[in-house]
């Protein structure tokens, strides 16, 4: 099946059992891949009314159609369950690696369901799936989980989605991370994976997606490496970040807990400010020229901020931010950083810390209750 691995990982944690299946072509033609693999199987398999961090649900890793295939955008995955925050549909959508990683690594999508009587990783390499203990790396952050996998697998190159902290604790808005810095952010796909004691799934592959037009494909790749500067060199240059002022003035930046729509503070906090301060470099997703992540770097009295975090993204930017009244871009990273490492959802902490600060002003937040701090915007 051209543009496809062709097979699906089954994962049964409770029983401690792997199997492969192959759906036929049509499987692949009706759902196409990532949300239309993660939808087929909650519909199809979930019983009713299960609870969202018990053993039952499921958690979808999905490729999509044209992931791994090289030209720009094929860095997409998806990440799926019944959401323990909404108690709804859950997926969320990342960038990175790892699900490129995944269909050279021979699958399309990885199906896990059950829960591992202790903390388990998912070892997947060209065709073959291993999964090993990682009750070593329980209450470990991303960083020293990825250090950790990669030193014991002998192999730099491995790719990982994982969970810190957050995730292992049940946060409902823990997402998963890929590769430290690309987060499957929302509906709480990370506190399903705390809830099955699977820290990590690992993977690395050689074999190439096959295509049914190669040439066209190549011809496709170079296009696009010709003319992606005028077509995207603002994402390049100051990443989704870059538009911040911009909302700003047409009202539309959350603002000290979407109380306001404008930001006094958001010369200091926009893409232009950050490339000429703490930006170090620019980093992006499988095949794609463009590069619109951030990597920064800070490191004075006040805050350090570790690179292998990345930067942060508009949405973290408004969270931290506008929404919490912060005009530091220093102290945003800082807070990006600490979710990455622990995995949490940018946005949903952002927004939870704003909410507690108007609760503060509001006063139905003591300060007491808040562990003394003084929670003003
Ligand atoms: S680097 Fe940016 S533009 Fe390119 S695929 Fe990743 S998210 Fe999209």
């Amino acid at each position: 099946m051209n543009g496809y691995a062709g097979k699906i990982l089954r994962v049964n944690l409770s029983e401690n059992r792997i199997w492969t299946e192959e759906p036929p072509a049509s499987f692949y033609r009706r759902y196409l891949g990532g949300q239309g693999f993660i939808a087929h199987y909650l519909v199809k398999e979930l019983p009713a009314g299960v609870d969202p961090l018990g053993p039952d649900n499921l958690l979808i890793f999905a490729t999509g159609t044209i992931t791994g295939v090289p030209v720009a955008g094929s860095g997409r995955s998806a990440v799926g369950c019944k959401s323990p925050l909404t108690g709804g549909y859950g997926e969320a959508d990342v960038g990175g690696f790892f699900g490129a990683e995944l269909k050279q690594a021979g699958y399309d999508a990885v199906v896990v369901q059950g829960k591992a009587d202790k903390p388990v990783y998912l070892w997947i390499h060209n065709g073959e799936v291993e999964l090993r203990s990682a009750e070593h790396l329980w209450g470990k952050t991303t960083l020293d989980t990825q250090e950790m996998i990669q030193s014991e697998l002998n192999d730099s190159r491995v790719r990982l989605a994982m969970i810190g902290p957050g995730g292992e604790k049940l946060v409902r808005y823990a997402c998963v991370i890929n590769d430290l810095k690309h987060a499957a952010g929302r509906t709480g796909v990370g506190a399903v994976m705390g809830s099955k004691n699977l820290k990590a799934v690992a993977a690395r592959g050689t074999p190439q997606v096959p295509l049914a037009d190669a040439d066209g494909v190549r011809e496709l790749g170079r296009w696009m490496a010709a003319n992606w500067k005028e077509l995207a060199w603002g994402l390049h240059d100051t990443g989704t970040d870059g538009g911040l002022v911009d909302l700003s003035e047409f009202g539309a930046l959350p603002t000290r807990n979407f109380q306001d729509g404008q930001f006094e503070g958001a010369e200091e906090i926009t893409g232009s400010t950050m490339r000429d301060t703490i930006l170090t470099d620019r980093g992006g997703c499988y095949a794609c020229p463009i590069r619109c992540k951030r990597v920064v770097k800070v490191d004075d009295d006040e805050y350090k901020v570790n690179p292998e975090y990345g930067g942060p993204e508009y949405e973290t930017v408004g969270a931290f931010g506008s929404n919490c009244g912060v005009d530091d871009l220093r102290a945003i990273s800082k807070a990006n950083e600490i979710c990455n490492a622990y995995s949490l959802d940018t946005i949903s902490t952002g927004m939870m810390v704003s909410f507690a600060m108007e609760c503060y002003e509001e006063g139905l937040l003591s300060k007491e209750r808040a562990d003394g701090l003084e929670l003003n915007f």
